[in-house]
């Protein structure tokens, strides 16, 4: 029996756990839960239904179920040498505490998705309390966009990416493990360098709030009178939307060529132009590659994803309570900040959309264009951690 932990009982966990158990039959998934509530659900479910099912392109795969081991135990959930939380960023801190003490380096902890700055809380964490240090992957993004049918039960995966990039501590590492979860994803996993690569390689961080902002800034009090009327998130990218996408990217290329003119042999190739990277992960999803904004109005793997939605008198408003917001700032935007800070680098494009962004979410994290907000100190960015040197962010 091979024994792999997933920690997170969300949309990703359940493709994540359908994926692994249908790669391989000796597969069997100890699922860390230290939500009562959701661990006690989750067991429910399991003991009512006998099979696990992943629909995928229109067809039902199924897998016994009896393969799945819901625990709360943070030291039985450290008995796999392989771990992968598939939980968003705002929970990793809490699970790498309490899985901490019971890690040694036979462990393997991997973040899908990692967003930007784990590194940073990682290294916080476990190098306190940890043992003797495990590797820790992070990847760029979640392989798959996906929605839980029936909790404990079922998951519809709509799209797959082609392939998924991830980075290591310690770096070296990551040839052999982009091998391993290579096979147990079933999936390319394209090695990065370093994690730092892997932070600025995030796009979601652009793409989440960029599109909420450059889209939507003015619509946030609009009422859509049906679920029908509510637009598009991505396909509504039009070419101003685009260009401002486009200058945010810019400006992580200029922050990414400041690294590597400052350290000689330092290269991240992960990091590239937003429109680059979403032909890449598309691929022929994408009818009309030739704008970005087509990109991502032809991109069949964005088709059906509205903008996050709540419900109010007389229909639908926009909800900025939203991940795109509150994870995608805090361990996305402010940690490629803090980088930009750290070297030194302007970043105009992207302090607008933070400092407008967190405003509709009630945070502050930015005043004058420096990292001086109240919040700061409840963000991934490095200056969070007292790193404030490149060498110490390299290291
Ligand atoms: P989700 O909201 O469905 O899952 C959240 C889960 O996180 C909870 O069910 C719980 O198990 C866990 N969790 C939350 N707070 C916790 C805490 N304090 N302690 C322990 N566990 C906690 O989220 P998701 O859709 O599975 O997304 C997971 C990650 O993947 C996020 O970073 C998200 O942005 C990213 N992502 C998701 C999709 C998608 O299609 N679902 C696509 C791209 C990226």
């Amino acid at each position: 029996m091979n024994w792999i932990t997933v920690c997170g009982g969300g949309n990703g966990a359940h493709a994540l756990i359908g994926t692994l158990l249908l790669q391989d039959e000796t597969t069997h998934i100890r699922l860390y839960l230290p939500l009562e509530e959701e661990r006690s659900r989750f067991a429910d479910a399991i003991s009512s239904y006998s099979k696990f099912e992943v629909q995928l392109a229109g067809e039902v795969h199924s897998v016994v179920s009896n393969r799945i081991h819901v625990t709360g135990d943070p030291e039985e959930a450290a008995r796999s040498s392989i771990i992968i939380m598939v939980v968003p960023a705002f929970a990793h801190g809490a699970i790498l505490s309490q899985l901490a003490p019971y890690l040694t380096k036979e462990n393997t902890i991997a973040a899908l998705p990692a967003r930007s700055g784990l590194e940073y809380q990682a290294q916080d964490i476990l190098g306190k309390v940890s043992q003797d240090g495990c590797v820790v992957v992070g990847f760029q993004t979640l392989p798959w966009a996906c929605r839980t049918g029936e909790f404990g039960h079922s998951v519809t995966i709509h799209g797959t990416k082609k392939r998924v990039g991830a980075a290591c501590l310690p770096a070296k590492e990551i040839g052999e493990k982009a091998k391993v979860f290579s096979t147990l994803l079933g999936m390319d996993v394209i090695p990065y360098r370093s994690m730092l690569e892997l932070s600025l390689a995030n796009t979601g961080q652009l793409i989440h709030p960029g599109i909420m902002y450059s889209v939507f800034r003015n619509r946030r009090t609009e009422i859509f009178p049906s679920e029908d009327e509510v637009p598009f998130f991505y396909a509504s990218v039009d070419d101003k939307a685009a260009e401002f996408l486009s200058r945010m990217s810019d400006e992580v290329l200029t922050i990414k060529k400041v690294v590597e003119e400052r350290l000689a042999g330092f290269k991240m190739p992960g990091v590239v132009h937003v429109s680059q990277w979403v032909n890449q992960a598309y691929g022929d999803k994408i009818l009309d590659i030739s704008s970005l904004a087509t990109q991502f109005q032809t991109n069949r793997g964005y088709q059906t994803f509205k903008v996050p939605m709540k419900k109010s008198s007389g229909g639908y408003q926009i909800d900025v309570n939203t991940r795109y917001l509150t994870e995608d700032i805090p361990f996305g935007l402010l940690v490629t900040k803090g980088i930009a800070s750290v070297v030194g680098v302007e970043t105009p494009m992207i302090d607008e959309v933070i400092t407008n962004t967190s405003a509709w979410i009630g945070k502050e994290y930015l005043i004058d264009g420096r990292l001086i907000g109240r919040d700061v100190m409840t963000t991934r960015a490095p200056q969070r951690y007292t790193i404030d040197s490149l060498e110490e962010l390299i290291r």
